[in-house]
């Protein structure tokens, strides 16, 4: 395995891959650390000869995969979307489909990537600290691998995202308080509790599971780098490791073309990493208000780094109004035909307002990163419906359609 040690972001020290959450010398986020030498022999032939999933990319990640893989995500389609293209006068717009995930989210790439590591730890509850697809995915990898799952998430969820955590059989804390005190109290309980917190003691090998977002795209691509990707900023650690992927492949000469400039999306009532970009300053807290419920992270883990990220790519961040998230939904399903939650929709009306501000135009082809599944957020949407009852009678319908009969 290339993988050798987890390094401190803040600091640089070095740590083995143990299941330590923050550096031991400054409590800074740590990232797995490879040997480049020998990633040198991975190639484009043997990256496409290994298996249908996320585990073709395994000597980018910092676990060895299970002998026995169930339910293996990954591999998501990557889908052209020409009209939508043509509406917004870009070049190429591709749709990257996490929602075609086992649980219809990006979360189980990194959930994936945590129960390996968890299972070597001889570790047997799963548990997270949820915005909502977290939960869904801790939970259906429980039951795909055999741990117990227990997760937390803020009382206030979509009811859909409660239903898709508990039908695997998970333990559901419904916490009385907002994402970040829930985050905050399992961080607690991770020292606590003999649990694999995938967010907390297990967030290094978590998060690098969404670098193979970005590895998909390019493989996808045919091993070449689109010119601009959108994707959704909660914690900000999907935007980073995307871009942290490409410029492992680019460093290893896998994939052509310039690293791509990465543009990131908030919703107007939870914008701290936003504001942090547009005033050049260090990320601060917010208390969240917007109805994008799996982005709703007021003191993001990585905010600090997706703004590092933006800089390094020449991309940036924008702000979606609250009252533009469920037209977002809805134009994008009628220009697609693909049905994203609250997160893509801002991440689409970040894609308007780049093409808007002419950061992205005719000629670039542009991937827009669809990371959870609009059947969790019918709520939205749900004044749409709007059947015509009719009896069983064609006659009935030819008249109604105005067909001469
Ligand atoms: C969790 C989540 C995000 C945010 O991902 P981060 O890595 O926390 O930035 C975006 N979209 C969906 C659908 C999510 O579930
Ligand atoms: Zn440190």
């Amino acid at each position: 395995m290339p993988a050798v040690s987890l390094k401190c972001r803040i600091c640089g020290t070095t740590h083995d891959l143990e299941g330590i959450g923050t550096c031991r010398s400054c409590f800074g986020p740590l990232d797995p650390v490879y040997d480049r030498a020998d990633q040198a022999r991975v190639t484009r032939e043997s990256i496409t000869a290994g298996p249908n999933s996320l585990w073709r990319y395994a000597d980018f990640l910092p676990v060895e995969p299970l002998p026995n893989q169930a339910l293996a995500p990954g591999l998501t389609p990557l889908v052209s979307a020409p009209r939508l293209a043509e509406e917004l006068g870009i070049g190429e717009l591709w749709l990257k489909l996490d929602t075609a995930n086992p649980t219809h989210s990006f979360k189980d790439r990194g959930v994936a990537v945590a129960a390996a590591k968890a299972r070597e730890l001889g570790l047997t509850t799963l548990a997270c600290s949820s915005t909502g697809n977290l939960a869904n995915a801790v939970a259906a990898r429980a039951a795909a691998d055999g741990f117990e799952a227990a997760v937390f998430t803020p009382a206030g969820l979509e009811r859909e995202k409660l239903i898709a955590t508990s039908v695997y059989g998970a333990t559901l804390y419904a916490v009385q308080g907002s994402y970040d005190d829930v985050s905050r109290l399992t961080v607690e309980l991770s020292f606590e509790l003999p649990w694999g917190f995938v967010n907390a003691a297990l967030r290094s090998y978590y998060a690098e599971g969404s670098k193979t977002v970005g590895f998909e795209i390019a493989e996808q691509l045919g091993f070449q780098l689109p010119d601009a990707v959108f994707a959704p900023i909660g914690s900000g650690a999907l935007y980073a490791k995307i871009f942290e992927g490409f410029r492992e492949w680019k460093e290893l000469g896998l994939v052509d073309g310039a690293l791509p400039r990465m543009y990131g999306g908030q919703a107007e009532g939870c914008r701290p990493v936003v504001t942090a970009w547009e005033n050049g300053e260090k990320v601060t807290p917010v208390r969240p208000a917007t109805q994008a419920l799996s982005i709703a992270i007021g003191n993001p883990a990585d905010g600090d780094y997706a703004i590092e990220s933006a800089r390094a790519s020449g991309g940036g961040f924008f702000s979606v109004p609250e009252a533009d998230i469920a037209d977002n939904i809805v134009e994008l399903a009628h220009a697609t035909g693909v049905w994203g939650e609250t997160a893509p929709a801002v991440t689409f009306g970040a894609l308007k307002e780049a093409v808007a501000r002419g950061a992205v135009g005719p000629n670039d082809r542009v991937v827009l990163v669809v990371s959870g599944d609009g059947l969790k957020t019918p709520g939205l949407v749900s004044h749409l419906v709007e059947a015509i009852t009719i009896p069983p009678d064609a006659d009935v319908v030819l008249d109604l359609v105005g067909a001469a009969v």
